[in-house]
Parts: C-alpha cells; structure tokens; sequence
C-alpha cells in the first residue's frame, strides 16, 4: 500500500480538506501513476455536493488526471516509467459486455467503473485524481502526445472526450451548423473541437461577457441566451446543439433552434429532470439524445487529434488551498475555462 496526499469532500455541506488516502499494491497488469495535474470538472462539485444522489464520504473527487509513470506491473507492456499519461472517468468496466468489446466502456453493460465514488475489481472505494498518485489498470491508461503540455492536457480526459465523443457521433465537420450551449469547461473545449473538425461554430452563453475568448477559440458566432432575439433570429438553423449546461434550461426554446434532422445532445447533467414538448420535435423530425465520455479508443484518438491539431484546455493552474474558492467560481460561471490544481500542492 502506498499512502498518498489527497484533498477530501467529509460530508455534501463541507468544504473540501487535506488528508491521506491508500493506493493499492500493483497487480501485474497496474501503472502507478505520480500525478502532476487534476483538473476540475464540474460533476467533481455535483458528485461532492451529492447532487446526483447520494455519495459515501468521505471522497476525493478529480477525474481529470495527467502524469508521469512511477512505476509498472510486471505484465504491463504498453507503459514504461516515465511516460506521460492521463486517466479520464473510468479506471475499468467489464471488459466483456457487448458495449465493452465495441470500445463503449463507458455503457458497459454492468456498469463502468468510475474513478471516483464507485467500487473497484478489488472490493474498495474508488478515489480520484485530487491526490498525489494514483494506480489504474494499464487498460484505462492514456498516452499523452508530447505535443500537449500536461497541465493543458488533464482536462481533455473529461472536457476533451465528453464533447469530443458527440461531435464526432453526429459528424460534426464540414458543412455541419454547430451550436454550443454554455462556455464552461465542456463547452469551451467542444468549440475548439467543433471547429478544428471544420463545422461552422456558434456559441449560446448567458452573456456576451466571453464573446472575445469564444471568437478566439474558434467560433464562427457568438450569441446571448438572455436576449430574446436571439432565440427568434437562430430559429432553425443547427445541425447540432451540444447543450453543455450543468443547470436545467428551458430545452424547448434551444429545440427550436434546430433545422429538420438536427439533434440536441445533452451532455450537461442537472440534478433536476429535464423536460422537452412533443411538439418541440415532431414538427421537424428533431432528435432529442444524451451522451456520456467517450471510450478509451476514442480518449486515445481525442488526444492524438489534440496533438496534432495543437489544441489544449484554457486552463488557470492553482493550489490545492484554492479548490474550494475555485468551486464557488465555477458554480458563478466564473471559470475561463478549467481549474486545474498542481498536484505538488496536495
Ligand atoms: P462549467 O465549467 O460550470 O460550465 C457550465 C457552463 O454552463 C457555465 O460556464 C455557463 O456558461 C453555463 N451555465 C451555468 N449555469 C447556467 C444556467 N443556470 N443557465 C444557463 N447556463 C448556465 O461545467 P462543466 O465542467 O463544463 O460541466 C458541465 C455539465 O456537464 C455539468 O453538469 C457536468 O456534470 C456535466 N458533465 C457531463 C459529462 C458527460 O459525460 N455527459 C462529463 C462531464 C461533465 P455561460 O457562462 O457561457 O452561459
Ligand atoms: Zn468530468
Ligand atoms: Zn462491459
């Protein structure tokens, strides 16, 4: 057992705090990974709050992850100490369902296993990425491209391959109208995506407060949600909406704003059921969809396009002190665009 630094959520009501965690011994297929960098998604701060029902405490939260191989199983092949790699949502699912052996890992059937809040193979908690180190199997291991810093890289293994999966779903590239609902962490990051895969970008913020960043990171068009016009002048005009709001919005009025056939894809993940009218799709054969993460193939494949694309998370680096002022900065939308604490602060 290796005891490791860690920050804590005690309770849904308490700010987190510092404490120790254990890592279990390698197993012949383990990477033991020092981690460098945690970013800080937003489900962290549901799944701390219990918002999503409720958590065993106490927990360390963090499923953003980029660092270095300390050292590896006897069996592992594809690490080496030293490399750079990252761990995302998961740290191992069935492996045999048909989701897992199509590379769906993150439907498997009998359920994925998260990095935080779930019970791994060997009967514990799981416990994420606010710590020191972490160990994974060598299968839910992700290889980091030399071209992405990794404090730009750590946010992509859940921001990244959570609007990178949809996108690619529903083809989002050329000649694709693509609209992105909220410049958070996952929205920021699915227009960058949407537009290195060439679709034409259109931001929908509560305010043009970040206009100037969403041109920057690569949107065609940028528009307020709290200006009524907005919704009458945009009617019918998208292919896609990745709606990546972590509050309940009024989904018939973004519904409306789809041309026949477009889809809107939730991934945003309110505590509060959604509701959507008949007749908000109907009238033009809209699809209404969610979509979770990505696969690990697809995580691969979402980084190698990073790299070669130069893309990385806007991030703002702090200590581990800062989380809990960063939590309440990210829950006023005052994140530009991802949190990410260095893990020699933990
Ligand atoms: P985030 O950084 O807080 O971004 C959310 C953005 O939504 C905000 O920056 C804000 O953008 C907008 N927003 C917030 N409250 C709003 C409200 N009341 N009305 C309208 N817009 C509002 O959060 P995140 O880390 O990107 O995560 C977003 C959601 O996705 C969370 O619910 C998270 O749990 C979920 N998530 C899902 C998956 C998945 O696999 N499906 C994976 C990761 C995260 P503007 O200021 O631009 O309006
Ligand atoms: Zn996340
Ligand atoms: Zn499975």
């Amino acid at each position: 057992m290796l005891t490791v630094n860690a920050y804590a959520a005690p309770s849904a009501t308490e700010p987190l705090v510092p404490t120790t965690i254990e890592r279990r011994d390698l197993g012949p297929h383990d990477v033991l990974i020092d981690i460098r960098f945690s970013g800080i998604c937003h489900s962290d701060i549901h799944t701390a709050r219990s918002e999503w029902g409720p958590t065993t405490y106490p927990i360390v939260v963090g499923h953003e992850i980029a660092g270095v191989v300390r050292e590896v199983g006897p069996e592992v092949t594809k690490f080496a100490v030293g490399d750079r790699v990252g761990v995302g949502c998961m740290v191992d699912s069935c492996r045999e369902c048909d989701n897992c052996r199509k590379g769906l890992e993150q439907y498997c059937l009998k359920g994925n296993i998260g990095t935080y809040g779930a019970v791994g193979r060997d009967g514990q908690p799981t416990q994420g990425g606010y710590s020191q180190a972490i160990v994974v199997v060598d299968d839910f291991v992700l290889r980091i491209p030399d071209g992405i810093e990794l404090d730009a890289a750590a946010p992509l293994l859940c921001a990244g391959i959570t609007t990178y999966s949809p996108l690619r779903h529903w083809n989002a590239g050329p000649g694709k109208r693509v609209a992105v609902v909220g410049m958070g962490g996952l929205g920021h990051m699915a227009v960058k995506l949407a537009h290195a895969m060439g679709a034409e970008v259109t931001v929908l913020s509560q305010s043009l407060k970040k206009q100037e960043d969403g041109l920057r990171l690569g949107a065609d068009h940028y528009f307020a949600t709290s200006d009524e016009e907005t919704f009458t002048r945009l009617a019918g005009s998208f292919d896609l909406i990745v709606n990546t709001v972590s509050a309940k919005i009024d989904l018939d009025a973004y519904l409306r704003l789809l041309a026949v056939d477009g889809t809107l894809v939730n991934v945003g993940a309110p505590e509060e059921p959604l509701s959507v009218a008949a007749f908000s799709l109907i009238p033009a054969r809209r699809s209404f969809a969610g979509s979770m993460i990505g696969g690990i193939a697809e995580t691969q494949e979402m980084l190698d396009f990073c790299a070669e694309k130069g893309i990385g998370a806007e991030i703002e680096v702090i200590g581990a002190e800062k989380i809990n002022e960063a939590y309440e900065r990210v829950l006023a939308s005052d994140v530009r665009y991802r949190f990410v604490i260095d893990a020699s602060t933990f």
